[in-house]
């Protein structure tokens, strides 16, 4: 479906911001439905979940020792620094404007296995899987010792079920070495814009891949028909899923520990900022659902996604969610930042979103790359271009009326952005990367 432009018109007039991004300006949306903490309707989910997520991951961590030797040196648990960054907070300064407060990277780029915050949904998610399966064949249960799953008693058991996944590539990876390993065939089906390195080390991992011409969406809709249609298939659905989401919602119990261990307040006089690269909106969808839980109404969560591609900002402000494309509305959903270049939002991550989240801002492809060579030249960090996206927030809010609205103070303020993915990028792409970004700055 594609509007006809009386349509258009009609939905331009009902929301005016519409305008500016159809026509590809940036935009900062501010979300006229956040809900103060204690006034949240039932939501799918709950802290629960989040906790029993994150004693799933204490399970596994002997198997992932084992498994994979690089987190050896975090026993096991999948987590990343986080980082203060104060020479790219005045770089900022210099080339765009000055960030009152303290900036803070999460480098979600160091995470391991998967170099990408698809580490924590998408790993989470075969991991729940191979536990579900292994118990109900009597295989195990929730106090043994999960090393065994490294055996190749469970390899063969795991040998003879399938997973598949439509991904813009970093789901693909996580889903796929994840899988791989634990014995499991995996079928990866590409987008279009999935670049041709993270092919190449899919297969190499053992998982077989699977490209379309068209968009994620398509490479979901595929999957999805082909996967269910095996009796012994299971799908990781990226538009729909509630275990990917919990996976990402741990990262906020991990935040939270972080940041007591820096002395970095967070209360009504110190408010936290968060802010999110978003494609469907689960990874950041799951890390806002997390936060709120634990810091309530003290942390305000952003969500930013590339002028062609705002399809959770379309969903949200239109109210049609995942209805609508940001196709039906005449982008192109293409964008140099691979992680984000999702035209349909997350049907099950969305509504949740436009409750809890504070807005959504949208940038050029050029600004990304400016921040990639950056950040590479203060802080000698390798980032990919869609996981730079969240370094433009702090000038987008506090340059708004956001801070005054809500009564909060610009000096005290912990500006976090989540930087979600670059550790797997070939040396040649991130040279290719910093080389545009340099061009840019000139
Ligand atoms: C997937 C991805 C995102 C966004 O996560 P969604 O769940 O699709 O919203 C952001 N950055 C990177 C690097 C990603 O791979």
């Amino acid at each position: 479906m594609v509007f006809a432009a009386n349509e258009l018109d009609q939905w331009k007039q009902k929301s005016p911001l519409l305008s500016k991004i159809t026509d590809l300006n940036p935009v900062l949306w501010l979300n006229p439905n956040l809900k103060p903490f204690n006034e949240l309707p039932d939501l799918p989910i709950s802290k629960r979940d989040i906790e029993e997520a994150e004693q799933l991951w204490q399970r596994f961590a002997p198997y992932l020792v084992k498994a994979f030797p690089e987190t050896m040196k975090t026993n096991g648990i999948i987590e990343s620094p986080l980082r203060k960054i104060t020479m790219m907070q005045e770089e900022i300064g210099r080339v765009y404007s000055t960030i009152p407060g303290d900036l803070y990277l999460k480098c979600d780029n160091e995470l391991p296995i998967a170099g990408s915050i698809k580490a924590r949904g998408g790993i989470y998610e075969v991991l729940y899987h191979a536990e579900s399966l292994a118990i109900e064949a009597g295989l195990i249960n929730k106090n043994d010792n999960y090393e065994v799953f490294s055996s190749d008693k469970f390899k063969s058991f795991f040998n003879q079920f399938n997973i598949g996944v439509g991904s813009t590539g970093n789901l693909g990876l996580s889903i796929g070495i994840m899988g791989a390993k634990l014995g499991f065939h995996v079928s990866v089906y590409m987008s279009a814009d999935a670049k041709e390195w993270k092919k190449d080390l899919l297969r190499s991992k053992g998982a077989t891949v699977l490209e379309f011409a068209g968009d994620f969406s398509e490479a979901i809709t595929a999957g999805r028909e082909k996967t269910i249609a095996d009796p012994k298939g299971y799908f990781v659905d990226d538009e729909d899923s509630k275990h990917l989401y919990l996976g990402y919602s741990v990262a906020a119990l991990r935040l939270q520990k972080q940041l007591e261990e820096q002395n970095i307040r967070v209360d009504t006089d110190h408010p936290l900022f968060v802010y999110l690269p978003c494609g469907v909106g689960g990874s950041p969808g799951g890390v806002t659902f997390g936060l709120k839980q634990v810091f309530g109404d003290h942390v305000h969560c952003f969500f930013v996604e590339p002028t062609h591609s705002p399809s959770v900002l379309i969903g949200l402000l239109t109210g049609e969610m995942e209805k609508v494309s940001v196709q039906d509305f005449g982008l192109d959903n293409r964008t140099e930042a691979d992680g984000l270049a999702v035209g349909r939002p997350s049907k099950f991550a969305t509504p949740i979103s436009g409750h809890l989240i504070s807005g959504i801002y949208t940038v050029e492809d050029d600004e990304l790359y400016r921040l990639l060579s950056m950040l590479v030249n203060v802080d000698d960090i390798y980032l990919e271009p869609s996981a730079t996206a969240g370094l433009l927030g702090p000038n987008e809010v506090t340059q708004s009326n956001y801070m005054e609205n809500n009564g909060l103070d610009d000096d005290n303020a912990t500006h976090i952005a989540w930087a979600t993915g670059g550790a797997l990028v070939p040396k040649d792409d991130m040279k290719r990367f910093y080389e545009k970004g340099e061009k840019l700055m000139k």
